[in-house]
């Protein structure tokens, strides 16, 4: 074994072997694998060894397919057999709410280029004759499914690694990792010390114990999963020889099923409801090659809806049922990256669909570790997505949750209920005691909105306009015409300061920094010119001579952005100690007032004059409000006249009844997340991580006037110049939609009466640039199936076709309009025309609008007054 590599890859499993296959195809070779056993001594060897395309996020679903691409590939290059069975498959809904699912699945998919189909369960029936199709009301085809080797799958991955210079060291266990001060690892195992620049941790089940040898507890767990394999079933062998052709894969919603074709006979596993985790604290080391005990009770009420929709399984005998473990982080998709606080450590684990997800997991690492960027979109399944709050006790319950709710409907309104409440403000009571219905905002328990009075605050789920629609419409008639307020804890808070601080700052966002006691809005740009960031940034007085800029931004990007704050600090030299960053999370909570009414509510509470010139839009002052020491900003995301309030937690209860009580004389409301979401809707606000993703350019995102090219040189600035200059070729637009009882979720396809007309691209950009390598090591571009060619491709009608995709939107109620965002080629942005655009929400296409002026408040006056 060598004692120096470039990276060292832990974990021979299906993802350990992506990794490194990966890694060498974009031309590092001075690297190696280091397994503990053999090859798939973890999950790997036991999976069912299914693959689809099909995720709730369409990111990961561009990676997925990706992956089933790959296989052809590295059989090739390997000369390694991954016994690929490409069948098609279908999901199956027994009720209008799961067709309800499908239809919106399905129209993700046309901007996604999928050729998925909805055909109904006789359809279906005659590619999986063993159903009985009057137990469903509808299915959909998914042409890319199907099942492969698990093992031959690793095996040529690892191959194919090796063949492009990569080592793969056996039977060797890394017992403990090590950093020097310059940042290299040692990477200590039983045969010795490895140095290594980079280390990655495909540890599978083995993942947390791995992260532990850094002090990093991931939120990863291991559950219990079983599936049975029958005896030849005489049926199966009928349909292949009458038909030619192997049977398509089934997936079940109701039972949490899937089921396909085994050799001759037929293959069932369950999500089942009673699920188990597997060593829940840690993992024992000598775990290897073996199966599970199968515990039948615990899938029976699975399997009795089985045999129940598909009665011509029941009649085979049951020849055996694996029980193996695999890991899962708490919303089911991987964990990827690099660690936030750490350097040179990546992640690559909690991959619980290896065989459809491996390959695009391992191409984003590579890109990363490679290049400094995936390339992609890959906050579905980045490492920084979860907070200090997935604890291990944590992690467990969501994650039982979410096995067992594996293919149910989440709906758009719906909050799951696991391991709630985590985080609480000091309010949280109160607002319980004031009825309203709280949801999980990363952990952190915020109000959505308030039940009537005397009325249970509970959520009716649905795709459609539900029981809170009422309420907050309320909340925002008084919010609009009076004053309301609410909590707003659930923002994410920094403070840069320090005498390099200002540099710091202008160097990462696009905008410039503000004078003291001013705020300004600035994205923040990657090196591609893309959109990674999106915030408010004041500058306070100064502290010890020194500068101080207060930051806030999206609270489910703390820990991402912090990785890319700790990347651009100055490191060494004289320069090292002039910036410091400091992120509150819930050391810092807030409220905001907004409305008409919102300043004489706010001047009965302070000592300080606040009239409009004295403190203006987009001022920034510390202040006492009712007695307490707060920040206050003067702007507010409902767009409206407002203020945000910041304090110490153990402020906040003294603020919050101030503001009630001073309040009562204006007729002050309280209002919940849902109608500030509703308020921004209506003056074309954006969001981060729904209109504002790095799969956009600045001015693709209409974020012009906050992208000052002239004012020094920023990360991403040539790219945003390349942009401008050439125009951007998408433009984020703000629609007025023709709804029923529905209104848009995000990722519905927009249509447009183009007749002939070529708009320009019609593309949902994906990846954005990061170069990539063929097999023999040339750079490619363009030319890969998780790149850019996430298309709209061909989906016409008549003179219709798909030209872009909804972000968000839903019910602004103030206007009395449904509204959406969403992005379409910029030559068609700016027309108004009736007529012209339709966006299809739940399989129905209604008429939209190009709405350019906010309905609210066009001219901004009223927040400026
Ligand atoms: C019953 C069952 C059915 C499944 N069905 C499917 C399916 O149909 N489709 C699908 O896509 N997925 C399926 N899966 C899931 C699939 O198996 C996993 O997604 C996949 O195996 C994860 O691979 P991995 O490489 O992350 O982890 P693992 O396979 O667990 O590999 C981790 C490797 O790391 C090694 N290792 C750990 N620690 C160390 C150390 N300290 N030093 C050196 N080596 C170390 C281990 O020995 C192991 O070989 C199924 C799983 C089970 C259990």
């Amino acid at each position: 074994m060598k004692s120096h590599a470039k990276a060292v890859v832990i974990g021979g499993g299906v993802v350990g072997c992506s990794v490194l296959y990966h890694l060498a195809k974009a031309g590092w070779n001075d690297i190696m694998l280091i397994e503990r056993s053999e090859l798939t001594s973890g999950s790997s060897w036991h999976a069912a060894g299914g693959f689809h395309t099909l995720n709730g996020d369409p990111n990961v679903a561009k990676l997925q397919a990706y992956t089933v691409q790959l296989y052809k590939e590295i059989e090739e290059i390997s000369g390694q057999s991954c016994s690929l069975h490409l069948t098609g498959g279908v999901m199956m809904a027994d009720t209008p709410e799961r067709m309800d699912f499908l239809r919106l699945a399905h129209a993700k998919g046309r901007y996604l280029g999928m050729d998925t189909e909805l055909i109904t369960p006789s359809e279906a029936k005659a590619m999986f004759p063993l159903m009985d199709e009057t137990n469903f009301v509808g299915a959909m085809w998914d042409p890319v499914e199907g099942h492969l080797d698990p093992s031959g799958t690793t095996h040529a991955y690892a191959k194919a690694a090796r063949k492009l210079g990569a080592e793969i060291v056996l039977r060797n266990r890394v017992v403990e990792l090590t950093q020097e001060v310059d940042g290299t690892w040692n990477v200590v195992t039983e045969q010795g010390t490895v140095k290594a620049e980079h280390v990655v941790n495909c540890g599978g089940l083995w993942a947390r114990e791995i992260g532990r040898m850094v002090g990093v507890e991931l939120p990863v767990l291991a559950m219990e999963h079983m599936y049975l394999l029958t005896e030849p079933m005489p049926e199966v062998e009928e349909f292949n020889k009458s038909t030619g052709r192997e049977m398509i894969g089934v997936l079940d919603f109701k039972g949490e099923i899937y089921t396909r074709q085994e050799r001759n006979g037929i293959l069932l596993g369950t999500y089942e409801k009673a699920c188990k985790p597997w060593s829940p604290v840690s993992t024992p080391w000598d775990f290897g090659h073996e199966l599970l005990q199968p515990d039948i009770d615990r899938i029976a009420p699975s399997l009795e809806i089985g045999f129940k929709h598909f009665p011509g399984i029941e009649k085979a005998g049951i020849k055996q049922i694996i029980n193996g473990p695999f890991t899962f982080a708490l919303d089911g998709n991987p964990l990827v990256g690099p660690v936030q606080g750490l350097t040179n450590f990546w992640c690559a684990c909690a991959v619980m669909a290896g065989f459809s997800q491996g390959g695009g997991v391992g191409l984003a690492l590579s890109n990363w570790m490679v290049h400094g960027d995936p390339g992609f979109d890959v906050w579905g399944m980045d490492v920084a997505r979860f907070g200090e709050w997935a604890t291990l006790r944590y992690t467990n319950a969501k994650v039982r949750e979410n096995y067992s709710r594996r293919f149910s409907i989440r709906f758009p309104n719906e909050e799951l209920p696991a391991a709630r409440p985590a985080q609480t403000t000091p309010l949280y009571d109160t607002m319980l005691a004031n009825n309203a219905v709280m949801g999980d905002s990363w952990g952190l328990e915020t109000p959505l909105w308030f039940a009537p009075k005397g009325s249970e605050p509970k959520e009716v789920v649905s795709f459609h306009r539900s029981n809170d629609f009422r309420p907050i419409g309320e909340e925002v008639r008084a919010t609009r015409e009076r004053v309301g307020v609410t909590e707003i804890a659930n923002f994410a808070k920094y403070e840069v300061s320090g005498p390099g601080a200002e540099d710091f700052l202008n160097r990462l966002m696009t905008n410039r920094m503000p004078k003291t006691g001013r705020i300004v809005l600035t994205p923040m740009l990657n090196e591609f010119g893309r959109l990674i960031g999106d915030f408010t940034i004041a500058k306070a007085g100064p502290r010890g001579g020194e500068d101080r800029f207060m930051i806030w931004g999206s609270s489910a990007a703390q820990k991402y952005h912090m990785r890319w704050f700790e990347k651009h600090l100055p490191k060494d030299g004289p320069r090292a100690s002039e910036v410091r960053i400091h992120r509150f999370d819930q050391t810092l909570v807030g409220l905001s007032i907004a409305g008409p009414k919102s300043r004489d509510l706010l001047q009965k509470l302070v000592d300080v004059d606040i009239s409009t010139k004295a403190f203006r839009f987009m001022d920034f002052r510390e202040m006492a409000v009712g007695g307490a020491p707060c920040m206050v900003n003067r702007i507010t995301y409902t767009g409206d006249l407002g203020y945000e309030i910041w304090m110490a937690p153990a402020y906040q209860r003294l603020v919050y009844k101030a503001i009630k009580e001073a309040g009562e004389e204006f007729g002050l409301v309280d209002f919940g997340m849902r109608a500030l979401l509703s308020m921004r809707l209506e003056k074309n606000f954006p969001t981060w991580f729904r209109e504002l993703r790095p799969i956009y350019g600045p001015f693709e995102g209409s974020m012009d006037r906050f992208i000052k090219l002239e004012k020094n040189d920023f990360i991403g600035r040539e790219a945003a110049a390349k942009e401008q200059a050439e125009g951007p070729k998408l433009r984020r637009v703000s629609f007025i939609v023709d709804a029923a009882d529905a209104d848009v979720m995000g990722d519905e396809p927009i249509w447009a009466k183009v007749g002939g007309k070529d708009y320009g691209t019609v593309e949902k950009p994906h990846g954005y640039g990061a170069p990539r390598f063929d097999a023999g090591g040339k750079e490619v571009r363009g030319s890969n199936a998780a790149e850019g060619a996430s298309a709209v491709r061909g989906i016409v009608d008549g003179d219709w076709r798909v030209v872009g995709w909804v972000t968000s939107g839903g019910y602004a109620h103030y206007v009395e309009k449904s509204m959406a965002q969403g992005y379409v080629p910029a030559a068609l942005a700016e027309n108004e025309s009736a007529g012209l655009f339709e966006i299809e929400i739940l399989g129905h296409r209604r008429p939209a609008r190009i709405n350019v002026e906010p309905p609210f408040d066009p001219s901004g006056e009223k927040m400026r007054t």
